[in-house]
Order: structure tokens, then C-alpha cells, then sequence
């Protein structure tokens, strides 16, 4: 059984982790970011050093560290019965980051939507993760190189799967809107299924 799906794609700083965190709080929605997993995980472990080294550098955990993570999680999450999968859907945030992950997820996830969070101005995704980062205490965005380097990874990673799932799946929304109208298109499209 596939696990019904919203995908959540845009660059860093385009509102991903907020809108995934609104999402999350309505019934039958079960809200996952796989930065979130990532960041909680014992950076003494083999895979918290991993997750340090690639993240430092602005770059993506390798594929099959970070879909095994997923696989791992996720059977956890059910085996608790926190994630139920026969009634609620998963919001996926962060998570397939680029074609081979969509691939290697093709059997685990029916994507129903992705909802691309569109920023049309690179400078302002530069300003908004500064601000997170002084909020939040995220090394990752610490500095401009990393976060440059970040940004060039979902142009050249993460980009190319709104072809994969095609125009039908993806819809594309302003992520400069006040957040309360992102959250507006991001529901209606799930309501109008
Ligand atoms: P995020 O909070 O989603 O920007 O993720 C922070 C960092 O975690 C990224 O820069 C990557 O190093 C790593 N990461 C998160 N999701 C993935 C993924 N799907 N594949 C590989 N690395 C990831």
C-alpha cells in the first residue's frame, strides 16, 4: 500500500517548514520534514557525523543514508500509531530532494500534489534564511557561502522534479504572499482534490 501524499518543493527559506507545521496541525494531515529528522538525530552517531559533513557544505545527504533514515522513521512513526497511514496523508517537506529519491519513493509514496513554493527573487530567499538563521541556530545557514551553495543545490537537484511530476501534480504558488494566502491556495487545492 502506497501512503497518499502532498509533497511540499521550494528553495530553502520559501516558507517549506511553516506551511508544513500549519499543515500538520489539521486533522488526518501528518505533517514530515526530513530536515527536521536529520537535525534531531545524535551528531555523534555515523549518520549525524554524515548529516554534519554534507549540510555544512550547502550539499544533500547521500541518497541511500537518507532513505533508509526515511524508511526507518516512517515504520517507526506507524509502529506507534502517531502516522496512521489508512486514514491520514502525509505532508512531505523536504523530502524527494532530487530524481533519484522520487524514484527509489515511487513504490512508498501516491503523490496527489506538489505544492512548489515559488520565489521569484533569489536575494530575498538570501535575506529570510538569515533571519532563521539567528533565530532558529542553524549552522547550515550561518554563512552566505553555505547558504549560495544551498541555493544552487535545489536549482540543480531539487528543481528538475517539478518536470518528474509534471504540470497535472505540480502547483505553483507565490511564496511571497502573506502566509495565511499560502496556506489558503495550499488547502483549497487539497479540499478540491
Ligand atoms: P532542510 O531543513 O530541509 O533545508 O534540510 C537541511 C539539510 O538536511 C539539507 O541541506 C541537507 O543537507 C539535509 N537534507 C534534508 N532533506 C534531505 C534529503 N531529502 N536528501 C538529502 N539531504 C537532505
Amino acid at each position: 500500500m502506497k501512503y497518499r501524499t502532498y509533497l511540499l518543493l521550494g528553495a530553502p527559506g520559501s516558507g517549506k517548514g511553516t506551511q508544513g507545521k500549519i499543515l500538520g496541525t489539521i486533522p488526518r494531515l501528518f505533517h514530515l520534514s526530513m530536515g527536521d529528522v536529520f537535525r534531531a538525530l545524535d551528531t555523534r552517531t555515523p549518520i549525524g557525523k554524515k548529516f554534519i559533513e554534507f549540510s555544512s557544505r550547502g550539499q544533500l545527504v547521500p541518497d541511500e543514508v537518507t532513505m533508509e533514515l526515511l524508511r526507518a522513521h516512517i515504520g517507526h512513526l506507524v509502529g506507534i500509531h502517531s502516522f496512521k497511514p489508512d486514514i491520514d496523508a502525509l505532508v512531505l517537506d523536504g523530502v524527494p530532494r532530487n530524481l533519484p529519491q522520487a524514484k527509489i519513493m515511487k513504490d512508498m509514496i501516491d503523490v496527489r500534489k506538489v505544492f512548489h513554493l515559488s520565489v521569484s527573487d533569489q536575494e530575498q530567499l538570501v535575506t529570510r534564511i538569515r533571519k532563521r538563521a539567528l533565530k532558529e541556530n542553524r549552522f547550515d545557514d550561518a554563512n552566505e557561502e553555505t547558504i549560495r551553495l544551498r541555493l544552487v543545490t535545489y536549482e540543480n537537484e531539487s528543481k528538475p522534479l517539478l518536470d518528474f511530476y509534471g504540470p497535472k501534480k505540480v502547483l505553483t504558488i507565490d511564496a511571497l504572499q502573506p502566509p495565511v494566502n499560502v496556506v489558503r491556495d495550499i488547502v483549497t487545492a487539497i479540499v478540491e482534490g
